[in-house]
């Protein structure tokens, strides 16, 4: 039957593509509906555009700062900068013709339609009028920035990440609401271009679900380099202007006026459920996203939800983990559950904050025993001699057992330094697995180990332990060497007497 299939998913971004090429490479008759571009936020507005124009901006960086190490340095303008947003579209056309995601579909027997689409039933939808039915789905629709409630938003034309990437030049001012990590890894790229940047953050920091003492230290670093942070701020009244906006902000302890030629909103996602008609298939929707179960069901069972659209850890990498669940679950027998207690997380500043489990106001709520095992960059070798030495590793670990908790890392790199953490956290192995690997030297990593290797100077300085080690050390160990000479002695003569007699 034309319109009959074991799996519609809705929505084709990473999710909705991780689940349909996985259900049609077991064999699944798979329909996958998008109703505009394959690829999702991640590829056209997310992920990979932020991540050109960040590395964009760190070269921008590099090249003003090359005299620390004996270069010449350029000091890049605004106007120099003008070619960046032609390399981020850029960018997105390599990631795209990279991946052939629809080829790559077409190859696993994945159907492709484009349009809008609605429930009509649990087990019905309708697209560009024809009924298309399926025994499960998956809903993959994603989200979309939120806009915030500010007097005069309604007559500016702000700026969102749906459409900051299609600028075509590098503004020379920035307003950003919101200190998220969009809103932060935005900051930081268009300054370092050569914008003025001011974030207003209604929070008392950046990145406030991040570990409050690596999120500030990046804060400082931030304004250090020429970025204004108003905290516990928000917005009041906005205004156009002959050239931009004007903001009156309120401070906490009084009002500020900012001045910019853009606004961008980042404060947070919406879920894209509008138009889908979800009642029909009697799937409850909260504000955040649609809930699940352990198994990503929502509350019609044979609906799996998946990616930014739960409404909680919006990260691509999520995305395709909760994408591969739901299509276990849909296929095998026994329930797959999801965990979220080992979930890396990066932001892509310069430096890197890359975390994973709990921060320490986490551990502190969740009555976790732990200690806390820092190494700074400022001593390690490689850091030195990359002139990147700001940050830290930052360890939270059970005192006794070596459980780690989380760990927290800001720094260059350290979104791939994070793994070898994630590794050992997911297996369950103690810090003592990162302290006793050979790490190579002089690579970054070695931060990671020298951290974990805090946790045996602290356990070898813990009282009862270092008098045990005393004990050890000053008595049994010569003993037991006097021992093992006289056994060696005893030994040799015991050989001696046998080969006398055999002579
Ligand atoms: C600026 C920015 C930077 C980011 N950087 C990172 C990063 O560095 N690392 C990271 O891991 N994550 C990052 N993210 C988050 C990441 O982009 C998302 O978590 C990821 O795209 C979620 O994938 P998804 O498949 O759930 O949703 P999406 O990628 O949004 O895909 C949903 C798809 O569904 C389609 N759709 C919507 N409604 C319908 C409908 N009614 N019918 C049919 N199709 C529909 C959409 O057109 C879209 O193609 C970033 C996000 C932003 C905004």
């Amino acid at each position: 039957m034309a319109g009959k299939f074991d799996l519609i998913v809705i929505g084709g971004g990473a999710a909705g593509i991780v689940s349909a090429v996985m259900a049609g490479g077991l064999h699944l008759r798979v329909l996958m509906i998008e109703k505009d571009r394959i690829g999702g936020e991640c590829l056209y507005t997310g992920c990979v555009p932020s991540k050109a124009l960040l590395h964009a901006a760190h070269f921008a960086h590099k090249m003003r700062v090359a005299d620390q190490i004996g270069l010449q340095a350029h000091n890049i303008s605004r106007e120099d900068a003008a070619g960046v947003m032609r390399w981020v579209k850029e960018s997105i056309r390599g990631v795209a013709e990279a991946n052939e995601t629809e080829a790559m579909l077409r190859n696993y027997h994945v159907e492709i339609r484009r349009g809008d689409v609605h429930f009509i039933d649990p087990h019905t939808v309708i697209l560009n009028g024809e009924k298309l039915t399926a025994d499960h789905f998956v809903l993959a629709t994603g989200s979309h920035p939120a806009v915030p409630a500010i007097p005069g938003l309604e007559n500016i034309p702000y700026l969102l990440n749906t459409s900051i990437f299609d600028l075509q030049e590098i503004p020379e001012s920035m307003l950003i609401v919101g200190g998220g990590p969009i809103g932060v890894e935005m900051a930081q790229a268009f300054a370092r271009l050569g914008s003025r940047i001011t974030i207003v953050q209604r929070k008392s920091r950046i990145v406030p679900r991040e570990d409050a003492e690596t999120a500030l230290a990046l804060q400082h670093m931030l304004e250090d380099e020429g970025i204004e942070i108003l905290c516990n701020s928000e917005i009041a009244e906005l205004k156009t202007t002959s050239t931009g906006i004007i903001a009156e902000v309120n401070i906490g302890i009084g009002t500020r006026i900012v001045e910019a030629a853009h606004i961008l909103c980042a404060v947070g996602r919406r879920p894209n459920v509008s138009g889908l008609a979800l009642e029909n298939a009697g799937v409850h929707i909260s504000h955040r996203g649609i809930p699940v179960d352990g198994r990503l069901r929502s509350s019609c069972k044979h609906i799996y939800v998946c990616g930014d659209l739960l409404g909680d850890w919006q990260y691509s990498h999520m995305a395709e983990y909760e994408a591969k669940l739901a299509v276990r679950n849909i296929l095998f027998p026994g329930a797959s559950i999801a965990k979220f207690g080992v979930v890396p997380r990066v932001l892509f500043t310069d430096p890197e904050l890359a975390s994973v489990g709990l921060t320490e106001e986490e551990a502190t709520v969740f009555k976790k025993p732990y200690k806390v095992y820092v190494k700074p960059f400022s001593q390690d070798d490689r850091a030195i001699t990359d002139h990147d030495a700001r940050g830290w590793v930052k360890v939270l670990a059970h005192p006794q057992t070596g459980r780690i908790w989380g760990v927290h890392i800001l720094g260059p790199r350290a979104g791939e330094l994070i793994m070898e953490w994630v590794l050992a956290m997911e297996k369950r192995h103690s810090i003592t697995t990162i302290a006793d690997l050979i790490h190579p030297y002089p690579t970054l990593t070695m931060a990671s180990q020298r951290a974990a290797q805090k946790w045996y100077e602290e356990f070898a300085g813990n009282t009862l332990i270092s008098g045990i080690l005393d004990l050890y050390v000053q008595r049994i160990r010569p003993y037991n060497r006097a021992v093992a000479l006289s056994a060696l002695a005893a030994g040799a003569s015991v050989a001696a007497l046998k080969m006398m007699r055999r002579r």
